[in-house]
């Protein structure tokens, strides 16, 4: 078991080295323009949760845009906002993103708590997020400990218990770190370093500000850690999902509030179940002929989804006369399949790259 020892001395050093490496070398992210505002920080957060800043970057810019503040999203639609968040993915985030809008307003008069203690009681706030928005927007000197932390502690101090049950060594590793000094770029240097030096393969130990106290350094093996326990496959299921076209429209459904993708557009399927679908299984939806078109993998937090693409191309009138017959489905433009989640869109590609 690695031993946490706090050098005062030397950590203060290469606190202030980290820092003063950040000032340079710091990476340019939407989120990190202008005043330091509760409401940017946050919903950059709940973005970056299981999302790269890539592909959470124009999304950010974009809910900034349609609702400026937390008051505004507060106000929004669900569909709206469940369709902007589109393509994000672990959709639960952006049930819980509103949620939270709307008990900022109700019950703080649209302005975050400034603290770790009262953000915490905020619905969709975690330990992390709460330490993340405390310590970026208001500069308090929280624990704030991702993945990406994760990694640089436990090369630190070479923490070799294996992740997930490590984590209470790193988050007491991490936590010697901190100091009411620049409190809240402390963790943004934190994860840029992460980003761009002690990077999970090949860590740049040679560019590193704080190698003079990297102990798997010292070791010789510094991307032997963090040390992660083995993982279990991810159980696999199979569905049918329906394409249901005028070549112009597309057929979906509101999906309910809980559950799944709750509250998300998506296309109709069968069952996501444990064994592949034989053809004469299906029901047909709708009474129309479907061909099969292909079939592809989308791996959710749980589970590992191969489905099945049926299309039925019909006529508009048949179209508006299904959707008159079924009143739970809707018509969703084929120019605007951003508003379905991934593993739905991935089906749609079909229409187009078989
Ligand atoms: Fe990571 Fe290397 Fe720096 Fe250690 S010296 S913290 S392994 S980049």
């Amino acid at each position: 078991m690695a031993t946490i020892t706090k050098d005062e001395a030397l950590v203060s050093k290469l606190r202030r080295k980290l820092l003063d490496w950040y000032d340079l070398h710091g990476r340019d992210l939407p989120w990190r323009h202008g005043a330091r505002d509760p409401y940017r920080v946050w919903l950059s957060e709940v973005m970056l949760q299981q999302t790269t800043t890539a592909h959470a970057a124009p999304y950010f810019l974009r809910f900034l845009e349609l609702w400026p503040t937390v008051g505004d999203l507060a106000a929004a639609e669900d569909g709206r906002v469940m369709a902007a968040w589109a393509g994000l993915g672990y959709y639960a985030r952006a049930r819980r993103l509103l949620n939270c809008a709307r008990a900022v307003v109700r019950e703080h008069h649209g302005q975050f708590p400034d603290n770790e203690a009262d953000l915490l009681k905020l619905p969709g706030f975690g330990p992390y997020t709460a330490a993340a928005v405390a310590a970026i927007a208001f500069d308090r000197p929280a624990n704030v400990v991702d993945g990406n932390i994760e990694r640089v502690m436990a090369r630190l101090y070479a923490i070799d218990k294996p992740l997930p049950a490590g984590r209470s060594e790193v988050r007491e590793a991490a936590a010697g770190w901190l100091s009411p000094e620049r409190a809240g770029d402390w963790p943004q240097a934190m994860m840029d370093l992460a980003n761009g030096v002690c990077r999970p393969k090949a860590p740049l130990c040679h560019a590193c500000p704080v190698s003079e106290a990297c102990t798997a350094l010292a070791q010789g093996q510094p991307d032997y850690f963090p040390v992660k326990a083995a993982k279990i496959a991810k159980p696999k299921r199979y569905g049918v999902v329906f394409i249901t076209t005028d070549g112009e429209s597309v057929i979906v459904e509101r999906r309910p509030d809980s559950g799944l993708l709750g509250g998300m557009l998506g296309l109709p399927h069968t069952e996501w179940r444990d064994k592949p679908w034989q053809g004469n299984e299906v029901v047909r939806l709708f009474d129309l002929n479907y061909a099969v078109a292909g079939v592809y993998k989308h791996v959710f937090t749980h589970f590992a989804l191969t489905q099945e693409v049926w299309v039925a191309r019909t006529s508009t009138e048949t179209l508006e006369g299904v959707l008159r017959q079924h009143n739970r489905y809707e018509a969703l433009s084929l120019l605007a399949p951003r508003a379905l989640p991934t593993v739905f869109a991935k089906g749609l590609g079909f229409l187009t790259h078989p």
